[in-house]
C-alpha cells in the first residue's frame, strides 16, 4: 500500500478543470517532485492532495483510504502542507505558528501541550535554523525566514507525509540549498515521504527519486530524473533550448540556459 495515491485527478476552479487525468503514487520514504512551468497546475495539484480545491473528480487515497472520507484532522495526522509564502493574516509569533503544527491533528485545542510537543516544536526550530527569533512576530520577517517558520510547522506536525509548493521560492541559494539538504535528511533518517512541486529543475534533481513534468494539468513525463531528462523533453515542457551536462560527482543531469538566442540589441 502506497502512503499517497492519485488516480485519473481532474481538478479546477468554478467547474473548469486545471488538471486533467493526473495519477501518481507516494510510498514510505520516497522523494517526488512535480516540475512544470508557470500556470502548469502544480499548486492546484498539492492543493487538490489537501482538500483545498473546489472542484474534483478522480480518486485520492491516504494510506489506502479515500480522501474524501476522512475528517479534515485524520488528514492533518498524514500530511503535512507547506503553503506558498503569502502576508501575514494574523501576527502570531514565530514560536506560536510552529505550535499550530501541534494542534492540528489533536481533537482539542484545549488538551494543552505535552512535553512531546514542547520537544517538537523545539526540534522543528532547531532543523530549520529559526530558534534565535522564535518571540519575533511573523510579520517582522523576510520571506526567506516565513518560508522557514511554515516548514518549522509542517516537521512539529510529525506526518509520514510532507508535501511542499515551491518551498525554494523565497529563499537565497545557502537556504534552498539547506531546506533540500533537510528535506533529504528527513526522507533518509525518518523514512519521511516527501512531495514538492518545484519549478526549480537543478534544484531538485539531486534530491528526488521521482520526477513528474506537468504541462497544462496533464503529466508530460514521469520517471527517475536521469531517466526522463532530456533537451526534447525540457523543450517540450518549457519550450526552451537548453544544455544539458553531466554532474561529475553525482552522475546526474544540469541543465544550463542558452541565453544567445534571445539576445535583443539594448539602445
Ligand atoms: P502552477 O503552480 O504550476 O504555477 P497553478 O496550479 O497555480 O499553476 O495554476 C494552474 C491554473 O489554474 C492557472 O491557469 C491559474 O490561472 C489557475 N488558477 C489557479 N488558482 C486559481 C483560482 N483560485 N481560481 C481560478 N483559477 C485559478
Amino acid at each position: 500500500m502506497r502512503l499517497l495515491e492519485v488516480e485519473n485527478l481532474v481538478a479546477g476552479y468554478n467547474h473548469l478543470p486545471v488538471l486533467h487525468g493526473v495519477s501518481l503514487k507516494v510510498g514510505a520514504g520516497e522523494f517526488v517532485a512535480i516540475c512544470g512551468p508557470n500556470g502548469s497546475g502544480k499548486s492546484t495539484l498539492v492543493k487538490a492532495i489537501q482538500r483545498l480545491i473546489p472542484f474534483v473528480q478522480g480518486t485520492i487515497r491516504l494510506e489506502g483510504q479515500d480522501l474524501f472520507r476522512l475528517k479534515t484532522r485524520e488528514i492533518a495526522a498524514r500530511i503535512a502542507y507547506v503553503p506558498q509564502v503569502s502576508e501575514p493574516i494574523f501576527d502570531f509569533s514565530v514560536e506560536e505558528v510552529v505550535t499550530m503544527g501541534r494542534y492540528l491533528h489533536q481533537s482539542s485545542r484545549f488538551q494543552g501541550l505535552s512535553e512531546k510537543d514542547r520537544a517538537a516544536v523545539k526540534q522543528a526550530m532547531h532543523l530549520t535554523e529559526i530558534s534565535d527569533f522564535r518571540k519575533k512576530k511573523i510579520s517582522q520577517l523576510s520571506g526567506g525566514e516565513r518560508q522557514r517558520v511554515l516548514i518549522a510547522r509542517a516537521l512539529a506536525q510529525d506526518t509520514p507525509i510532507l508535501v511542499l509548493d515551491e518551498p525554494s521560492s523565497h529563499l537565497d541559494l545557502n537556504f534552498q540549498l539547506q531546506i533540500y539538504q533537510l528535506l533529504k535528511r528527513l526522507q533518509q533518517e525518518k523514512g519521511k515521504a516527501i512531495l514538492v512541486a518545484e519549478h526549480n529543475l537543478n534544484l531538485c534533481i539531486p534530491y528526488c527519486h521521482h520526477l513528474i513534468f506537468l504541462k497544462a494539468g496533464r503529466i508530460e513525463a514521469a520517471g527517475k530524473p536521469e531517466e526522463i531528462i532530456s533537451r526534447e523533453t525540457i523543450r517540450q515542457v518549457f519550450g526552451i533550448e537548453v544544455e544539458l551536462r553531466e554532474n561529475i560527482s553525482t552522475g546526474l543531469p544540469e541543465i544550463s540556459l542558452i541565453h544567445s538566442a534571445s539576445r535583443r540589441e539594448i539602445k
